[in-house]
């Protein structure tokens, strides 16, 4: 595991790019997490880094040559770890390279976000076990988690066309629903979209077909967390989901924030992956010693609304919930990769694992409005005296995280934002 602190996490490091010094900034020089990015008039991404307010061309600054995120994402750990020291020599105060490197820095104001690589096949978990059982209980009262929770891993292949990168704005679905009390379905505009928060997990060094991944190399595969938005039209979802799961209340669209923090750069917010006591003991494929010393991070996440009256009001919305991925998580990234990978499934470089919905155990901690308003009964009254159960058109969701620990320099995931936009008109 990347479990390997260095001095790239120094915390008194310091760059030449002042605004990554502050103290308040998510990209300091202990993150360098990964983007692609485009300049105007361009039409090719190209592949940085963030630090501070800026940007670092990788190949312009002679760290990669003619290399796309996948190339750097399927490298091997140890020329992971030697990308990350290059970019943070150059990056620091008093380095010899900081002319090249200067002449590579762009504002990142300026620049347009992709997608952080193209994403090759989608599978997203359900290991939030707080939100498991929240959300069974509204389904489910006497019996809220399944037999199988606390032994497999549970997950389904999602879709990877609809996967936004964050600022991509998406319609209100339609689909089929069907009251509790209605004898037919209906067809029309979803009225009950919420959001999912979650972490994306992107695969960067390829497993072969029929090869499982030991759990001991489980993380060699993972080159990195961005925050995660899996939109869900609950209405939709309650009529189609059995007996197959999730279909079209689910793949209308998801958002990924622009930037890839690296496993190395979570180095210094591992946390023993620990099991309460009478809780089963994880199979042996889904166990090691790495994983129970280091396999949780600690990541602090939060939920921000922005509706279109705040907006108009100029306020930059109001937090719903925060959570912990630690606190949230019943099964470990390294768990995740061991598990969907034991058959013989191959993963490769660009696939992207999303965690499923990180609530905390309390109620204002949850991941998602259908445990905030008790599956539509309780309207949430917001700061500006607007209510809410699930989300009206106009409102934008804000996703943020950052890891933060005594020692360690504070680094955080920028945002993930989408805007719910009306119902497209189906003629
Ligand atoms: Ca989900």
């Amino acid at each position: 595991m990347s479990g390997a602190l260095d001095d790239t996490h120094e915390p008194a490091l310091q760059s030449w790019v002042e605004s990554a010094n502050a103290d308040e900034t998510d990209f300091p020089i202990q993150n360098l997490p990964f983007g692609r990015f485009r300049t105007a008039g361009s039409r090719s991404w190209r592949v940085g880094v963030a630090i501070g307010d800026a940007v670092l061309d990788l190949q312009r600054a002679g760290v990669v040559k003619n290399a796309g995120m996948k190339q750097v994402m399927g490298l091997a750990p140890a020329q992971r770890v030697a990308l990350r020291h290059r970019i943070s020599e150059g990056l620091r105060s008093g380095s010899a390279n900081e002319a090249r490197f200067r002449e590579a820095l762009l504002p990142q104001s300026q620049l347009t976000m992709g997608l952080p690589c193209e994403i090759g096949d989608y599978t997203d978990f359900y290991v939030g076990i707080h939100h498991a059982t929240a959300v069974g209980k509204l389904f489910r009262p006497d019996n809220p988690l399944l037999p199988n929770y606390k032994w497999v891993p549970i997950g389904y292949h999602g879709r990877a066309s609809t996967v936004n990168v964050s600022g991509t704005d998406f319609p209100r679905p339609s689909g089929q629903q069907r009251g509790a009390d209605d004898s037919r379905p209906v067809f029309g505009p979803s009225q009950r979209i919420d959001l999912e928060l979650e972490l994306g997990i992107f695969i960067g060094r390829p497993s072969t077909q029929g090869s499982p991944i030991p759990i001991e190399h489980a993380e060699e595969h993972v080159f990195g967390l961005a925050l995660f938005n899996d939109w869900s039209a609950r209405d939709l979802q309650a009529w189609e989901y059995q007996p197959l799961g999730p279909f079209l209340a689910k793949n209308f669209a998801s958002t990924v924030s622009p930037w890839i923090v690296t496993m190395e750069a979570l180095a210094p917010f591992r946390r023993p992956f620990v099991r309460s006591a009478g809780e089963p003991e994880p199979m042996p494929y889904l166990d090691s010693r790495a994983n129970r010393e280091h396999g949780a991070f600690d990541i602090g996440l939060e939920v921000w609304l922005q509706t279109a009256e705040m907006r108009a009001a100029g306020s930059p919305g109001q937090r719903l919930s925060r959570s912990n991925f630690a606190d949230a998580a019943y099964w470990s990234v390294a768990q995740l990769v061991a598990h969907h990978t034991v058959n013989g499934c191959d993963l490769r470089s660009g696939d992207l694992l999303g965690s499923g919905t990180l609530s905390g155990p309390l109620t204002d901690q949850a991941g998602s409005l259908l445990e905030l308003s008790q599956g539509g009964k309780q309207a949430l009254t917001l700061a500006n005296g607007e209510q809410r159960t699930f989300l009206l058109d106009g409102d934008a969701i804000i996703l943020r995280g950052h890891c933060e620990r005594q020692g360690a320099r504070r680094i955080g995931f920028g945002e993930c934002r989408a805007t719910l936009l009306p119902a497209r008109d189906p003629g």
